[in-house]
């Protein structure tokens, strides 16, 4: 299983883009979630180092590095903005659908809501019978 947090441009090309044939022949397939993003308490990262190649067996000193906003796994942009994308991809011939991990970074919003979220973003439309003067 991988998931990856995309900001909303990032996920809405990946949405676009169809799953590789080689991969859909090897039994992935995947979801997509629009999420309201809000940063997990204790989020960061954990770099093990060393100066010899024990860093690769994670062997090694170890320092957390707290973050204080998600990153896109695309772009490397910090994720901004009120909505996000989540990508779980899995192999159906190998495991069960992955639980929702999407809930840890915000909430799941359902497709209905990012639609009316992005008309109410575009502002009103002048109605055809008004003049716009
Ligand atoms: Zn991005």
């Amino acid at each position: 299983m991988t998931r990856s947090l995309y900001c909303r441009d990032c996920g809405e090309l990946r949405k676009k883009a169809p799953l590789h044939p080689e991969d859909r022949a090897m039994g992935w397939t995947w979801r997509f979630n629009y999420v309201s993003p809000v940063v997990p308490e204790g989020h960061g990262i954990t770099m093990i180092t060393s100066d010899d190649d024990s860093a690769l067996d994670g062997v090694g000193k170890s320092q957390f590095i707290a973050m204080d906003s998600l990153l896109c796994d695309s772009c490397g942009e910090r994720i901004t903005g009120d909505i996000c994308v989540a990508r779980t991809m899995w192999r159906e011939s190998v495991e069960a659908e992955p639980r929702l991990w999407e809930n840890e970074y915000g909430h799941i919003l359902p497709p209905q809501a990012v639609a009316v979220a992005d008309a109410l973003k575009d502002g009103p439309k002048p109605k055809q019978h008004e003049t716009p003067y």
